[in-house]
């Protein structure tokens, strides 16, 4: 296989995001670590859409618009970043936007922060779900698609995090664009990379999975996950790579326990929480390299990708590109938290 020499398959796309991103290199922290680190600045792919959820939007909204829908309706927890980049986008293309978002007491919603104070702003229409509601999401996003169509509306449903085979594609995308930056690197892209990143919903996974195999680069994906656990995600993320691969019929051999590779143990106390050592890494990488971590994913999967290495430097090989997935907005609601480690 040769880079480029390949026809890529990809779905209709619109251009929401500011892509190419830069690979930029973290020259203090490859001094630590002894290896090449670089990381590749998926959190500007725009200022209020920062992060990978607009990549997989692209792709999502172009298919919602060919098929002539006028609402998005989708779901995620209270501080879904998935769900702010969707509403957002959403109402740039002139669309309406129902959130089904997951909360303790649906009575009681959470406070006006972070992504939720940009999913008001833009006038998403919320509505909350308890956590045993979320847990039948896939019926609660039918019963709002019927609820739309009733009133006269043609709703496009988005699955969690934009992760299935159409999301996907985003990072295909990102791969391509990799692939470039990394040929200007000494050894180009023969020398051997492990492209590192958080595992949420599996669908930025499943894509660069598919986007190595498809371009033929030399590197290995390792996702850590930040919710659930490995065996889960070798069935979500093993899905999303099957299913895309019998749609858009892609000439490539791929194998679950073979390609998918998801370092478990750093999910710490739970999704959405941390505790004071990934907050510490955050405060760490802040100073030391100016580039602000998120405490849902990128914190912990940064945290997890340091913890490795401090035991076993050689184990991701001597050169890593860390996806930095974005999440910004999430610090926010944080700040107490943080506040007693400044
Ligand atoms: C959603 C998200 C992820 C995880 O991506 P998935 O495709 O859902 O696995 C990682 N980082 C950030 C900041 C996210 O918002």
């Amino acid at each position: 296989m040769n880079t480029g020499k390949r026809e890529i398959p990809y779905p209709v796309r619109l251009n929401l995001s500011r892509t190419p991103t830069p690979l930029e290199s973290l020259s203090r922290l490859s001094g630590k670590f002894g290896i090449d680190m670089h990381v590749k600045r998926d959190d500007l792919t725009g200022a209020d859409l920062t992060g990978n959820k607009i990549r997989k939007l692209e792709f999502l909204l172009a298919d919602a618009l060919a098929n002539g829908c006028d609402t998005v309706i989708t779901c995620g927890a209270a501080q879904s970043n998935h769900a702010r980049a969707t509403a957002i986008a959403a109402v740039r293309l002139g669309l309406g936007v129902r959130l089904l978002l997951r909360t303790r007491d649906p009575e009681n919603p959470p406070p006006l922060e972070g992504n939720i104070l940009l999913d008001r702003l833009v006038g998403a229409e919320i509505v909350w779900l308890t956590f045993e509601e979320y847990g039948r999401r896939a019926e609660m996003l039918a019963a709002a698609a019927d609820s739309l169509r009733n009133s006269g509306k043609i709703p496009y449903v988005i699955p969690e995090g934009g992760s299935n085979a159409m999301g996907a594609w985003g990072y295909v995308r990102a791969v391509e664009e990799l692939a470039f930056e990394l040929a200007t690197l000494p050894g180009a892209q023969e020398h051997p990379t492990t492209i590192i990143h958080a595992t949420g919903s599996g669908g930025t996974t499943a894509g660069l999975i598919l986007g190595v195999k498809l371009l033929g680069l030399n590197a290995r994906v390792v996702g850590i996950n930040v919710c659930n656990d490995r065996d889960y995600f070798l069935g979500v993320v093993g899905d999303i790579c099957q299913t895309a691969i019998d749609t858009y019929q892609l000439d490539l051999s791929f194998s679950r326990e073979r390609d998918i590779e998801i370092v478990d143990g750093y999910v710490g106390s739970g999704y959405g929480k941390a505790g004071p050592k990934e907050l510490s890494l955050i405060l760490e990488v802040a100073r030391s390299e100016g580039i602000l971590l998120d405490p849902v994913y990128t914190g912990k999967a940064f945290y997890g990708m340091s913890q490795e290495l401090q035991r076993n430097p050689e184990v991701f090989g001597d050169r890593i590109v860390f996806v930095h997935t974005g999440g910004l907005f999430g610090l926010f609601p944080m700040a107490d938290q943080i506040a007693p480690l400044l």
